[in-house]
């Protein structure tokens, strides 16, 4: 059967030949590793008409078929054998859509060698996986950060430890002088690394940006907060029990994302802050920064908003969002989940013969 008579009987009133375009992007697949973020992006990629597939390490397999997301499963030992399958994804036409654990279980460096095809702008990674070249950068746009101790005799005011391999808030604590930091430190003698911040006093905010390489436009995509083990179930036990209690030091094991919606008076600083962010990319690591990015900040009581981390990449805080924000629903009218965001940008690309613009 031709192409032509396919299209013809699936939809009886279209008779003319599809357009190249519409044709030509369902020659590619979008894949992603099976986690973090995958249901989401698969699911929006299958909305948008893409074929996909899900790299899966033994065991979570399941879940992507028990959802329905994934046409192919490929199940690796290891998530670094993805290099090894390289050319199996390159035959199958395959996307790369990059999210948070994509980047730490395989590190930045083997993504960075990857010659299959990659959303995203692989020259970002470097910034955003150093901790003080992504201070350059996130200064060099004019955001208010936490400050930095790097003598602990400094600390002079409550202050964040964060160890350099730590992943997902893991292993955090809080100190509020040298001694208290001192002390606090022992147990972590293996550690590599360590950075000492500014213990910031206010509700954090996640802000889900997309920027638009085709047509250089910046979306807000929506908000959320974390549920982290154990510092936000603290407030469940009073100060007279924390103290009755042995050692109760707060951590911030992310279990979860809430979503949230911000007083609307806030969206113009929001949004400048991130035009701000893509500015400053143009200029560090060209084209710059594109497609999904998240600034991770705390909200002070007054009003300042001070940056602790950006996210060059989709974060898991936009999985609430698989029907859309109610931000993406003002914008698009249709269910627009990040995930579906990203597959609309790579199918608007092979339509407009821009392909090449979106990936890295
Ligand atoms: P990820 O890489 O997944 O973003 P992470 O391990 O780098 O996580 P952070 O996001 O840096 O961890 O921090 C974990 C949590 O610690 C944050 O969600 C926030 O609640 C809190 N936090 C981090 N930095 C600060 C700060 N400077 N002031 C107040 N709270 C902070």
């Amino acid at each position: 059967m031709s192409k032509t008579q396919k299209f013809r009987f699936r939809n009886l009133y279209i008779t003319q030949l599809p357009p190249y375009d519409m044709v030509a992007f369902k020659s590619y697949k979008i894949a992603t590793i099976g986690s973090h973020s995958a249901l989401q992006i698969l699911k929006g990629a299958h909305d948008e008409g893409f074929s996909t597939v899900a790299i899966c390490k033994k065991g979570s397999e399941k879940v992507y078929k028990s959802f329905k997301v994934a046409d192919k499963i490929i199940t690796l030992k290891d998530y670094k054998d993805l290099l090894k399958i390289q050319d199996k994804l390159v035959k199958e036409n395959a996307i790369l859509i990059p999210h948070a654990s994509f980047i730490t279980y395989m590190g930045f460096e083997d993504v960075e060698k990857l010659r299959v095809p990659y959303y995203g702008n692989k020259k970002i990674l470097r910034w955003e996986s150093d901790r003080n070249l992504e201070r350059k950068w996130l200064k060099g746009a004019g955001l208010k950060l936490p400050k930095i101790f790097n003598n602990p005799k400094k600390i002079d005011r409550p202050v964040i430890v964060k160890f350099h391999g730590a992943k997902g808030g893991k292993g955090y604590f809080i100190a509020k002088h040298e001694k208290d930091f001192r002390k606090k430190i022992k147990p972590y003698k293996d550690e590599k690394g360590y950075v000492i911040q500014e213990y910031i006093l206010g509700v954090p905010l996640f802000i889900h940006y997309f920027y638009s390489s085709l047509t250089n436009e910046l979306e807000i995509m929506g908000f959320d907060k974390r549920y982290e083990s154990n510092v936000d179930s603290l407030g469940r036990i009073s100060a007279r029990d924390q103290f009755a209690l042995e050692k109760v030091d707060p951590s911030y094991v992310i279990v979860g994302n809430i979503p949230i919606v911000v007083r609307e008076s806030y969206l113009p600083r929001l949004m400048e802050m991130g035009e701000n962010v893509v500015k400053e990319s143009k200029k560090i690591a060209p084209p710059g920064l594109f497609g999904p990015f998240c600034l991770e900040t705390v909200l002070t009581p007054k009003e300042e908003i001070v940056v602790f981390e950006i996210s060059a990449r989709i974060v898991a805080g936009t999985n609430p969002y698989v029907e859309g924000s109610p931000y993406t629903w003002i914008k698009y009218n249709e269910p627009m989940s990040t995930g579906r965001r990203i597959a609309r940008e790579i199918k608007i690309a092979v339509k407009q013969k821009k392909l090449k613009k979106v990936l890295g």
